[in-house]
């Protein structure tokens, strides 16, 4: 065990249990604010973490439409579940930011902007069908006409510690959306997880020079061919266990043709427009602002917060709602998602995680709802709305 000549861009090394320590230490030591996951209100949820027992050893989840539950495995796996109700977005987008504030100064003002983010963020435990939704966030945010000051200031400065799925849950379906179940690119270290009879550890694969840079001095050493069959096997085995799936096949263009399928109203008639779904959601990024002023009127400040195409307000123009039906609000996110998401940014909108079938109070499931509109699909018409 040493610092042998393994620090080479994709190469795999092997790491045991308690060494990851050392991992969250330097990231630690080298001024990041280290994120994982964490077990807090009966989920697994992504929060500060120092050690390794913060990390839901030995705990997996247990996903359904509408149904999430913990469970206990019977091993001390560290990253032996699927996703929570947290996605990254809510450290590199989050909920509510204060974009500015006003001073006022006699008969003028002055405008402060926001302080940029100062501490970077160290993400450990990021799963493929989540790189997946950054790097759609990436697009949306930093590759537009406007970039977002802040999410740049984050993301440029993010280190991620990305893990493949040794599981998957009830809700999951990367495999259909080509997100998961392995990380493919967009980490600085990638880990399997291998628990043997007497043997914990892990694969890891070093993705940039970050990475390379920070795991030179930690012990470690080369991976074997059979520990890299090992870590396949894992993620093989993962891929044969999504709990759903997705036919993607000429989606976009079915969504698009039907505008009237009378299963929009079914679906309505279940949806609560609650906006749990988008809250949830890993790449859902729309946001509303608030303007507020201060009792005395000295001071006033633009916040911005998580929006959902499911409130009446997000479509409000000119003295009424566009979507004022929750019809309308639900095959806008379910269109937008699916298929006008990959004319507008080049890819689907969805990345198979499950998160929003499992966390909807009344278990609408995207996956069946395109599934019931494939099955019997309707032509298109217009309606005397308009289709609202
Ligand atoms: S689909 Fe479910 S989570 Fe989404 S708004 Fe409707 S009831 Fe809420
Ligand atoms: S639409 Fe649902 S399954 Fe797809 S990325 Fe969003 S939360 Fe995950």
């Amino acid at each position: 065990m040493g610092q042998v000549a393994t620090e080479a861009l994709g190469a795999k090394l092997v790491i045991e249990r308690d060494d990851l320590q050392g991992v969250i230490d330097a990231l630690a030591n080298r001024g990041f604010r280290v994120i994982g996951p964490t077990v807090r209100d009966g989920a697994i949820v992504y929060d500060r973490v120092a050690a390794l027992d913060d990390l839901p050893i030995g705990w997996t989840d247990r996903q359904d439409a509408g149904q999430y539950r913990l469970e206990r495995r019977g091993d001390p796996a560290l990253f032996g579940y699927a996703v929570g109700p947290h996605s990254w977005k809510r450290f590199l987008h989050p909920p509510v930011e204060r974009l500015w504030q006003a001073h006022r100064e006699g008969d003028g003002f002055t405008v402060v902007e926001n302080e940029e983010p100062t501490t970077p963020l160290a993400f450990v435990g990021v799963r493929a069908c989540e790189l997946r939704a950054i790097a759609i966030h990436d697009r949306v945010f930093l590759s537009g006409s406007f970039r977002d000051k802040a999410y740049t200031v984050r993301r440029d400065h993010a280190f991620i510690v990305s893990v493949n799925c040794g599981q998957a849950c009830g809700t999951c379906f990367c495999v259909s959306m080509d997100a998961g179940p392995k990380v493919e690119a967009g980490f600085d270290l990638a880990l399997t997880e291998l628990i043997e009879e007497g043997s914990h550890r892990f694969v890891m694969e070093i993705g940039s020079a970050a990475g390379m840079d920070l795991i030179k001095d930690l012990p470690h050493r080369p991976a074997t061919a059979e520990e890299i069959a090992a870590a396949e096997r894992v993620v093989d085995r993962t891929r044969g266990q999504m709990g759903r799936q997705l036919d993607t096949d000429g989606l976009k263009e079915l969504l698009q043709a039907n505008p009237n399928h009378p299963r929009w109203d079914e679906v309505a008639g279940r949806c609560l427009t609650c906006g749990n779904c988008t809250n949830v959601c890993p790449t859902c990024f729309c946001t509303t602002v608030d303007d507020t002023t201060d009792l005395s009127g000295a001071t006033a400040e633009r916040v911005r917060r998580w929006d959902s195409c499911f409130t009446l307000d997000f479509s409000y123009i000119h003295g009424g709602s566009v979507r004022n039906s929750a019809r309308s609000r639900y095959r806008q996110w379910m269109t937008h998602k699916l298929a006008h998401w990959i004319d507008q940014f080049g890819s689907s909108g969805c990345v198979g995680c499950g998160r929003c079938i499992t966390w909807c109070p009344v278990g609408i499931d995207i996956t069946e709802e395109a599934a019931a509109i494939r099955d019997a699909p309707k032509p298109s018409r217009r309606d005397a709305d308009g289709g609202a």
